[in-house]
């Protein structure tokens, strides 16, 4: 087990690459504009409605803003 592996596509980083592989960073980019043009116009969505707006996974979402601090709602049970 090694920390060398992409966190979305689990491809092996390279030297010097970090959490993502390269591809992944550039989809990242991408799914973080989208996801905060969501959040302009939705300020109180909750990860599950992000998810479902966007077609981005929870778990990507997840990943995202722990690295962005994107502030959004956490329960998924909120109106
Ligand atoms: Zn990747």
């Amino acid at each position: 087990m090694n920390d060398y592996t992409c966190k979305r596509c689990g491809n092996l980083l390279l030297n010097g690459q970090k959490n993502y592989c390269t591809k992944c960073m550039e989809k990242n980019k991408v799914d973080l504009k989208i996801i905060r043009e969501y959040l302009e116009k939705n300020k109180n969505a909750t990860l599950m409605e992000i998810s479902i707006a966007t077609g981005i996974s929870v778990k990507i979402i997840n990943n995202l803003i722990s690295n962005n601090s994107i502030e959004i709602v956490k329960d998924p049970y909120k109106l």
